[in-house]
């Protein structure tokens, strides 16, 4: 027997990267129509639902909370009121919790809705210069153990590497990937979409002399082309 027709929907609704101008209509529509919002961190998503005056209630959906939170968010959705699930910034589920929510939605048989919108790793893909037609999206490296099987594992890899870094570790991490997979070409795409954006093009050694001088700040993408093929910076 399939429930979906009493089920609510859960809706993965994407936000803003940066400038609050970057949600879809649909985003604002679906915001607004459901019940519930599951937010991973409810004052951030207050700001957004008062500058589009939204007055929807929220719940805290977030990675270390999750357990606690599924189940309730379940029982929700076969009432039959449909939910949203936003994280901070960006698509739900891309580095982001939303990913055993939308597991367990969709064991319970219920419909699971995308409501498109930015992400920082296509942002920084179409701006980098390098390669769009196949990429691998790495994510965080691990921040301590790990770190290095990972970057080892890309060796091979001919398609442009996306990775997610904070500021702090972005030195250690250009400097990790150069020593590992040589100096490739690479761009780092900071504070995308917001006062401060800097898209810096080079290779993996130009960006570790100039990130060593002037110290990152902001949220951070590193892009990785595998040779100069096809790359003219
Ligand atoms: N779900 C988000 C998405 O779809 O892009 C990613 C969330 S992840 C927790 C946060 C990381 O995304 C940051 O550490 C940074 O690497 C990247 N990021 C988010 N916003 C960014 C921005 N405006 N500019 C550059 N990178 C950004």
């Amino acid at each position: 027997m399939s429930s979906s027709k009493t089920n609510g929907t859960l809706f993965i609704v994407s936000t803003p990267i940066g400038n609050l101008g970057d949600i879809t209509f649909r985003a604002i529509e679906t915001l607004k129509s459901v019940a519930m919002i599951a937010a991973e961190d409810t004052r951030q998503t207050r700001k957004l639902l008062n500058h589009y005056e939204l007055s929807t209630p929220m719940m805290s959906y977030f990675e270390h909370n999750r357990f606690a939170q599924i189940p309730k968010i379940i029982a929700k959705l076969q009432s039959g009121e449909s939910v949203a699930v936003v994280s901070d910034a960006g698509t739900p589920g891309i580095s982001d919790p939303a990913y055993r929510l939308i597991r367990e939605a969709i064991d319970k048989e219920i419909r699971v809705e995308p409501i498109p919108g930015a992400s920082a790793s296509i942002s920084a893909l179409v701006v980098s210069g390098l390669p769009t037609d196949r990429f691998l999206f790495e994510g965080f490296l691990p921040p301590k153990k790990g770190r290095k099987a990972r970057i080892e594992k890309m060796k091979n890899e001919t398609a442009t590497i996306i990775l997610y870094e904070s500021p702090y570790r972005l030195v250690k991490t250009l400097s990790q990937l150069e020593e590992i997979l040589g100096n490739r070409p690479a761009v780092v795409a900071r504070e995308l979409t917001k006062m401060f954006e800097e898209i810096k093009r080079g290779t993996l050694s130009d960006l570790i002399s100039y990130f060593s001088q002037s110290k990152p700040k902001g949220e951070c993408v590193i892009l990785l082309g595998k040779d100069h093929t096809n790359v003219y910076f």
